[in-house]
């Protein structure tokens, strides 16, 4: 799990903390030793770390505690907010240009950092707000490039633009935009060839992509497991072609943070999302608020109850509910209602914001979740028309087996959840009453 050896240490810090009555300025400071001891072995920037105890220090000692709180509270309360600030306090938005304008997003990044991956992840998201994104696919050098993005645009139902490997990426783009244009996709997004290091070659490509192109946002992808590695990246890629934003991947496997606690800090350049795992769905708003409770190991239950508002409002919800009694419910409601579920990463992801949620529980939740059988239904309904989706007394046994083909499933899959389908409808048309009783009563359906 992400950040967990830091936090750990951190805990046992506070813990110390949290017994004593009243805090001397020996406490505060013989605390922030260890705080500044376990930042530094989290690979934060030293000098990150320096200037953050500093202005700990200076807010503790001699701060009057609040009502309500121990001098120990006192003190977590100020690590905490300093630490959102060291992370840039406010969450950043990836900036579209307003309405029906295009916006051609350029991701760049070293290889293996998660770019290509991280590409889809985000159009997955523009589809979400009702963008149509176009992937570009630039990166004519990695073997299987092009086809990693075609198979992950795929996946995610977004169109992938590619010219082969014998053009030069500027070209390719140049070409992409075009194409946006006549075909009405409002945001473009470049995935650029990485390289194993810094060099001069892959700067250049960068610089006149972006001397032929009108790049609205160039968004570096890094790999939070290299901690100052990814750091010293993105000061580079800043210094050379300027940044708008970062990306952090493989977050989930970063016990340390010493990448999403100094990027901001040292480059002042936003972290805009983090990647949390392998799957499409993996990738998260960046909020330093909650990543600093994250940290702290206060069990991030502000995500959680944001997140669950944010997804389905009382509002859908009746909606929902109004159709779910007429039997109106159609497969597009059914795959509202799993993408609701998808980003909120899943019932394991949302336990494990829970604090008191630990490591051997989380497995076991994850092994009984079957990821792959909500990808297996969601191709299925991917490979009706929308006809099918919004009417399935449409499918009849011809559309049934072309729909199993285009899902790559057996006919008999594509019966079985149509049957399934229908009853659930049924069902819900013969009990009356039973979704309105909680205010947010049958959330899933
Ligand atoms: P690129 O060379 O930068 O385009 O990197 P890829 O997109 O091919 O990703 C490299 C590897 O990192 C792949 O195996 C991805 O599945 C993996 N990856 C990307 N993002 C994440 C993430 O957020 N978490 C984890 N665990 N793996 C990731």
């Amino acid at each position: 799990m992400a950040f967990d050896s830091l936090s750990e240490k951190l805990q046992n810090v506070f813990k110390n903390l949290r017994s004593k009555g009243r805090l001397t300025e020996a406490d505060v400071k013989a605390a922030l030793k260890e705080v500044k001891m376990a930042l530094l072995e989290a690979d934060v920037n030293f000098k990150v770390v320096k200037q953050f105890v500093k202005s700990v220090q200076e807010r503790a000692i001699g701060a009057d505690v609040m009502n309500g709180l121990n001098p120990g509270q006192m003190v977590i309360k100020i690590v905490n907010e300093e630490m959102i600030k060291m992370m840039g306090s406010e969450t950043t938005e990836l900036k579209l240009r307003p309405g029906q304008a295009t916006t051609i997003i350029m991701m760049v990044g070293l290889q293996g950092a998660g770019k290509t991956t991280t590409t889809a992840k985000l159009a997955g998201k523009f589809k979400l707000k009702g963008k149509k994104p176009l992937l570009v696919a630039c990166d004519v050098y990695r073997p299987a490039a092009i086809q990693q993005l075609q198979v992950n645009g795929e996946k995610q139902g977004v169109e992938v633009f590619t010219m082969g490997d014998g053009h030069k990426p500027v070209n390719i783009a140049k070409a992409a935009v075009e194409h946006a244009a006549k075909n009405g996709n409002n945001v473009v997004i470049l995935d650029t060839a990485g390289r194993l290091h810094v060099d001069e070659d892959m700067m250049d490509e960068l610089i006149e992509i972006k001397e032929n192109v009108d790049v609205a946002q160039t968004v570096l992808v890094v790999d939070a497991m290299t901690g100052q590695d990814a750091v010293n990246v993105a000061s580079t890629f800043d210094e050379k072609i300027g940044i708008d934003g970062v990306i952090l991947t493989k977050l989930d496997g970063d016990t340390r943070g010493g990448a999403a606690l100094s990027i901001r800090a040292v480059t002042g350049k936003p972290i805009l999302y983090a990647g949390m795992g392998e799957k499409l769905s993996d990738l998260e708003q960046f909020y330093p608020e909650r990543m600093a409770s994250r940290i702290l190991g206060m069990g991030d239950v502000l995500t959680l109850i944001e997140k669950a508002q944010a997804e389905m409002d009382d509002e859908k919800a009746a909606e929902m509910e109004k159709r779910f009694r007429k039997a109106e419910f159609t497969f597009n409601d059914y795959l509202d209602s799993m993408s609701q579920m998808k980003k909120m990463g899943g019932f394991a992801n949302v336990l494990s914001m829970m604090p008191g949620i630990g490591g051997a529980q989380m497995k076991q939740i994850e092994d009984a979740m079957d990821e792959k059988k909500m990808a297996r239904i969601e191709a299925i309904i991917y490979s009706m028309t929308p006809a099918e989706r919004g009417d399935p007394n449409l499918i009849n046994p011809s559309r049934k087996r072309r729909i199993a083909a285009g899902a790559g499933v057996d006919i008999s899959e594509v019966n079985r959840l149509v049957k399934q389908f229908e009853q659930a409808r049924k069902m819900m048309k013969q009990m009356p009453g039973m979704m309105g009783k909680g205010k947010r009563g049958g959330k899933f359906g």
